[in-house]
């Protein structure tokens, strides 16, 4: 029997199978306490003394910058925190608790903290919680030293088949891993369309959240399975168990083997209407997972990862030069750049963002640009400088007025001056912008719908909570009459219009939206061969049929279910269609 086998909320499809490794999300949560597994004490001892050299050595070399810049009274207090670490008392308590009570060396630091904790909690007076800082901060940077070192020891052996096990699944975390071959992602928090799982999806790595304390659950180097489909991990599996995941994990490679050469023709129904399927993606790399060739182009580039895995703003050189890869990786093909979109989840390291009640609906997106202009003009330039390599348009984040538009024009008339600008269209993401379409789009070269952002403002529910996850209602009527809405108005009007949120990347959404009118999708690479494959094999009329059926519907589980059923159906058929290239 397995340690754990646990039930959670899928986020992101396929079967992975892998080691488990914890990452020490050091500030984000108390380290639980973990025994030593397959590490001896000794050798725990060693890296708990290197990661304490290596705090001490770079706290020495902040004391001796700062005592250049600013003088010695501003560095003293470096002084003072290499002098906590040097405290031989403390340096015996970890040792017993390592030696003896066989705490791993993170777990034994936190065990320390918690001693200091408690000896300041019995004094009177003074500013006690600052002491207790005082002292937590050098300790902390020494389990922050721990956990590089230790990232850097499990990616470097072989690195393939490592699942991810973390409380929260931040973007940050998503991003801070991809180059890596993560085989699964399993998390206590994260909503299924938070911007952390899109980023899954999008680099294809099963994922599992919702599992509560699953951080201090699982231990490390065990292997973990994580079902994405079903939203089922199982920690400490047994190699029968392994054998089982892997063999569902191959024969779903196989399907997408025998897909491949499908992914590459242009998406059409089966009377050949054509919907042109494009990809969403978030930097360069994503490059190296797929082949351009699957898609029309890219429907939604997020440019905000860009500035997120940066130690600063880009400069406009080095923006142009990334818009300028990914432009050439698509040759002719057009590529949707939408514009910083950050507040909420999406914050910048280096950048104070404001503390907001409600940031979903607060200063984020264009509404920053907006009053930064001076960050929204470089970005601009970058885009119309990249304009040489290939086929730019522009795309706005959170239109929520006319005005905005009409102001981003301004801005992007006066960085281009005499010359044509690049197409600029807008999202679709807030209702009253999809209620006043008619409007806006008139002054847009293109629309495109997010449909994660509509549903949230839509149904007044943050896609991240969990709480209210069970209004979070993409499949709603109310929304799917809302998106029947959308692609009327911009057909009538001729406008091009597309949807680029998680939707479009389901077979039951693209089923819809293919059948309401959007002619354009865009959705995370590894779905493509899926959609393609799941379209082709059904008329536009039956599409159309299907759509206005769903959304006239009363409830979202009755059109989810009409969707599902017909989606299940035609995949069985392709997943038939494939056995002959299989067998
Ligand atoms: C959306 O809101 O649907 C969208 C595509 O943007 P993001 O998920 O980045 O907010
Ligand atoms: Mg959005």
């Amino acid at each position: 029997m397995a340690r754990f086998d646990l039930q959670g909320s899928p986020v992101s499809p396929g079967v992975g199978i892998g080691r488990a490794w914890i990452p020490v999300e050091v500030g984000l949560h108390r380290i639980p306490e973990r025994k030593l597994v397959s590490e001896t004490s000794e050798v725990a001892i060693d890296r708990l003394m290197a990661a304490h050299k290596r705090a001490i050595e770079d706290l020495q070399r902040i004391q001796s910058a700062t005592t250049q810049e600013l003088g010695i009274q501003d560095a003293a207090i470096y002084g003072a925190q290499i002098a906590v670490l040097q405290d031989p008392d403390a340096h015996r308590n970890l040792e017993r608790l390592v030696h003896e009570e066989k705490l791993q060396p993170e777990s034994a630091v936190q065990a320390l903290l918690d001693k200091f904790e408690g000896l300041f909690k019995n004094l009177e007076g003074g500013d006690r919680k600052n002491w207790v800082a005082d002292l937590r901060d050098p300790w902390l940077a020494v389990i922050r030293e721990l956990g590089s070192a230790e990232e850097d020891r499990v990616f470097e052996s072989d690195g393939s088949g490592i699942v991810l096990i973390a409380e929260e699944l931040t973007p940050s975390l998503v991003t801070r891993h991809h180059r890596h071959p993560l085989a699964g992602i399993i998390c206590s928090r994260g909503g299924r369309f938070s911007h952390g799982a899109v980023l899954a999806r999008s680099f294809g790595i099963p994922t599992v959240t919702g599992i509560e304390g699953v951080h201090a659950k699982a231990e490390s180097e065990e292997t973990c399975l994580v079902y994405g489909d079903e939203g089922r991990a199982v920690l400490g599996a047994t190699s029968k168990q392994e054998k089982r995941a892997l063999g569902l994990a191959e024969e779903r490679r196989q399907v997408q083997n025998a897909l491949a050469a499908l992914a590459i023709e242009p998406g059409r129904t089966e009377d050949g209407a054509p919907i042109s399927i494009m990809v969403n993606i978030e930097s360069p790399n994503d490059l190296r997972m797929f082949d351009p060739g699957i898609s029309a182009g890219v429907g939604l580039f997020r440019t905000e990862f860009a500035y997120m895995e940066r130690p600063a703003f880009p400069t406009v050189e080095e923006q142009a030069k990334i818009y300028e890869s990914v432009l050439e990786s698509f040759e002719e093909k057009p590529v949707v750049f939408r514009t910083l979109d950050i507040g909420g989840d999406k914050q910048l390291r280096y950048f104070g963002h404001p503390k907001e009640n409600n940031p979903a609906m607060g200063w984020r997106g264009l509404r920053l640009s907006l009053e930064w202009q001076d960050l929204f003009l470089m970005q601009l330039s970058a885009l119309v400088q990249a304009r040489k390599h290939g086929d730019v348009r522009i795309l706005l984040p959170m239109i929520t007025t006319v005005e905005e538009l009409r102001r981003s024009k301004e801005l992007l008339s006066q960085v281009v001056g005499k010359a044509e600008p690049p197409p600029m269209g807008v999202m679709v993401e807030v209702p009253a912008a999809a209620m006043a379409l008619r409007d806006i789009a008139q002054e847009a070269d293109f629309v495109s719908v997010g449909t994660n952002d509509l549903a949230q403002y839509l149904f007044a529910v943050d896609r991240d909570n969990p709480w209210v996850a069970d209004l979070y209602q993409p499949y709603h009527p109310a929304h799917l009459r809302v998106l029947r809405y959308i692609a009327r108005t911009c057909n009538a009007l001729h406008k091009p219009v597309s949807v680029c949120g998680e939707m479009a990347g389901q077979l039951p959404g693209a089923l819809f939206l293919a059948g309401a009118g959007f002619g354009t999708l865009s959705i995370a690479p590894p779905f493509v061969a899926e959609v393609k494959a799941v379209l082709q094999r059904v008329s536009a009329d039956s599409l159309r049929q299907l759509a206005n059926r769903a959304a006239a519907c009363h409830t979202s589980s009755d059109a989810l279910s009409l969707l599902q059923v017909e989606a299940d159906r035609l995949w069985a058929e392709v997943v038939e269609s494939t056995s002959e290239s299989r067998s």
